[in-house]
């Protein structure tokens, strides 16, 4: 892993040792955007598969890069990791070592999220699919949670639940299944044929969950915003929120504030992914609404009020939105100001070439954040998770990692605060 540096006009409130000894948790990061280079390159080759370089400099050069041009660049990159990722070995693999990069670098708790419709094929099933991810994680939890420092109770122990993701847009290009389905429905319109994945995405995932015991907590509505509103996959979400599944909603990072209005009001977000234009007035597109600036302004005090967590991606949003130019400049200023409850994520491990451990080190240092609203911060990431256990064992196990907060905080700074 490559140590990466703060440039030299941020102060370095926080050292990324300390970051890096911090119980974390991720809860908005793409399985399939996390696979490790190395990963792609082996599977490929398996697979007779055409990648446009074989080695891992020659794919961050071409394809996964520092920085992108805008959100299809971003995007480019998932066709070959979607295309290694096709049958139930591939999958597991990912998984375990997906868990095991989080585990690395203090990430105790994680909520992996992947359409399962982008790896149905002739060879496997939803079933299958799931299985093969959960098999992989529930391998590297057993390993994690067997180890000395997790039972002699000097590290928290690993914990996940998984999240499935339902298309806003998809064409048939995008996976056998989704090929099938415009074939089978070919008399019904493109809007109509999304909402039939997201309800038999969110039948399959509920009963998937229910038989096999498989941990899937959540149900993410992903993909194009403009053009294709929540509303279409009410269904689906009425569905999940019957079968007592959270759910969270890409929504407002590339469109404006209505799209996250509309993720809030016609299918229940209990998070939001990204949020990042929130505040931004200029981007309401409806003529009924006449006062655009005091529409944002109750927005963020209803999110605000409700507790609905905004899923803070700052590397990935610096990468698909490059006008924002510099970090100190992102909404996350404004979600702090307005005290809306956010949660940092990764959003893509390999895609934004990130880490848990870089996104809060530049979320600490560069907005300067003081030592209680870091702790409340990451804190917040495992109050506002979508926990398996019941409520009783998700206090205790929030509990344990607050204590588990404190004792790193405490090896780090004694009882000095950095300097502010
Ligand atoms: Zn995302």
């Amino acid at each position: 892993m490559t140590e990466k540096k703060s440039t030299p006009q941020e102060e370095e409130l926080y050292p990324r040792a300390f970051i890096q000894s911090l119980p974390k948790s991720d809860l908005h990061v793409h399985l399939d955007g996390s696979l490790r280079l190395e990963t792609l390159i082996e599977l490929a080759k398996e697979q007779n598969l055409e990648l446009p370089s074989y080695t891992v400099e020659g794919l961050k050069e071409l394809v996964f890069k520092p920085s992108y041009a805008n959100l299809g660049e971003y995007l480019y990159g998932f066709h070959f990791l979607t295309g290694v990722l096709q049958d139930p070995k591939s999958l597991e693999r990912a998984a375990y070592e997906f868990a095991w990069d989080n585990i690395n670098e203090g990430v105790c708790y994680v909520e992996p999220r992947f359409a399962p419709q982008l790896h149905i094929n002739d060879k496997q099933t939803m079933e299958d699919v799931l299985t093969a991810v959960n098999h992989g994680l529930v391998q590297a939890k057993h390993e994690r949670n067997n180890m000395s420092a997790v039972v002699d109770g000097s590290q928290p122990p690993f914990e996940y639940g998984i999240i499935a993701c339902a298309m806003r847009h998809f064409e048939p290009t995008f996976s056998e299944y989704y090929r099938r389905l415009y074939e089978v429905h070919q008399h019904s319109n493109k809007k109509e044929i999304h909402a039939i994945a997201s309800l038999e995405l969110a039948r399959g995932i509920t009963k998937i969950r229910d038989q096999l015991g498989i941990p899937i907590v959540g149900f993410d509505l992903a993909g194009e915003e403009a053009g294709y509103p929540a509303e279409h996959h009410q269904a689906a979400f009425t569905h999940v929120h019957r079968h007592f599944l959270k759910k969270t909603v890409h929504a407002g990072e590339a469109f404006g504030p209505e799209s996250i209005f509309q993720a809030i009001t016609d299918i229940h977000a209990d998070r939001i992914g990204h949020g990042y234009y929130l505040f931004d007035a200029s981007a309401v597109q409806d003529p009924i609404i006449t006062n655009r600036e005091r529409y944002v302004q109750d927005l963020a005090a209803y999110i605000a009020d409700r507790r609905i967590t905004v899923e803070v991606c700052l590397t990935s949003n610096m990468q698909t939105n490059p006008r924002i130019k510099e970090l100190r400049n992102h909404q996350f200023r404004l979600m702090r100001a307005h005290k809306i409850s956010t949660t940092i994520c990764t959003a893509n491990r390999t895609v934004s070439n990130t880490t848990m451990t870089d996104e809060l080190y530049k979320a600490a240092n560069v907005f300067a954040l003081g030592r209680r609203e870091l702790k409340n911060i990451v804190i917040y990431g495992f109050k506002r998770s979508f926990f398996r256990g019941s409520y009783l064992e998700k206090r205790e196990y929030v509990r344990q990692v607050i204590d588990h907060y404190e004792r790193a905080e405490e090896e780090f700074f004694g009882n000095f605060e950095p300097k502010q």
